[in-house]
């Protein structure tokens, strides 16, 4: 926090809380901070009210985690006990129990605090490193929407190309299995996976932020990036995760809308079958690599060798 260091830190010392810290903020740097968003302000204050850079973005990091993760389950959750939503659940007779999904819930907590608390922590000094910036302002939302979208694809890709590794053989076996335990899934199940699917699938969300940094390092043409920017990619990584396995897809999906955008009528396929519908966020990968799920995909995919098949005897 270079832009407002000394002046902020003191406000922080003399006040106590994050309310007392905004006004002693305003107050002294008048007009710069009333120029803030509330977002700006909120985000500076989180970092004076820490004091600690490094354990500031960790706790962030987080609880920013949690709280969209679970946060997101919980609708999903209550939706499950409204029997007026069934008639859109995708596979009606798999309702999950509760006692399934505390088991799930307590599982991926205990991951969070096992497989990925060490990464979050160590995030802050690799930000300084790649010059990753928490200041504020933030940039312009143009730049972060550009960025998002951009995170988007790759992680897609990403997800695409792993996620079709571990359906062979002996990584189906002894990584995937565990993510595939429930059939029909919830939204808790997003990340009910073994830790190296975790690890390996969550490089895909944290991997393309740092690799896009670095670049942007070496060429100054390539707008830097914020870490706000990075918080908010995340937050919608783990939104879409969450939805796609929600386990129901309503006439106001987003799919419906956006025909490229996969949703959990894709992702739900993938858990029915077992196969096919690898990618995470778009549905233009399982199109045009011919592996989409699905009886309507199988029976396609037939006519289409038939086809083949026919035009060589002729
Ligand atoms: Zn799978
Ligand atoms: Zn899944």
């Amino acid at each position: 926090m270079d832009i407002l260091s000394s002046t902020l830190h003191q406000a922080n010392s003399t006040t106590s809380g994050y309310f007392h810290t905004l006004l002693s903020l305003q107050a002294s740097l008048d007009p710069f901070v009333t120029q803030l968003s509330w977002m700006e302000k909120l985000w500076a204050s989180w970092y004076l009210y820490i004091g600690n850079d490094t354990f500031a973005t960790g706790l962030l990091f987080f609880l920013t985690h949690e709280i969209f993760y679970f946060g997101r389950c919980l609708p999903w959750f209550i939706i499950q006990q409204i029997p007026y939503f069934d008639k859109w659940k995708i596979q009606p007779t798999k309702i999950p129990s509760n006692r399934e999904q505390w088991e799930c819930l307590k599982s991926v907590f205990k991951l969070h605090l096992l497989v990925e608390a060490l990464p979050i922590w160590a995030f802050h000094p690799l930000c300084s490193k790649l010059q990753i910036s928490v200041d504020i302002p933030f940039p312009s939302y143009k730049v972060m929407t550009l960025q998002v979208m951009f995170f988007f694809i790759c992680e897609d890709q990403w997800h695409y190309w792993f996620h079709r590794l571990f359906h062979i053989g002996w990584f189906y076996k002894n990584i995937h299995k565990q993510h595939h335990r429930y059939a029909a899934p919830f939204g808790l199940a997003a990340e009910y996976a073994h830790p190296v699917e975790v690890m390996a699938l969550g490089t895909g969300t944290v991997g393309f932020p740092i690799l896009y940094a670095w670049v942007a390092t070496k060429y100054t043409l390539l707008p830097s990036l914020h870490l706000f920017t990075v918080t908010l990619w995340v937050c919608l990584r783990l939104l879409q995760a969450v939805d796609s396995h929600s386990g129901y897809d309503f006439p106001w999906s987003l799919h419906y809308y956006f025909p490229l955008w996969a949703g959990s009528a894709h992702h739900d396929l993938h858990h029915h079958y077992f196969i096919g519908n690898y990618a995470s966020s778009f549905s233009y990968m399982d199109y045009i690599l011919d592996t989409e799920s699905g009886p309507g995909a199988k029976s396609n995919r037939e006519n289409k060798m038939k086809s083949k098949a026919e035009k060589k005897n002729i």
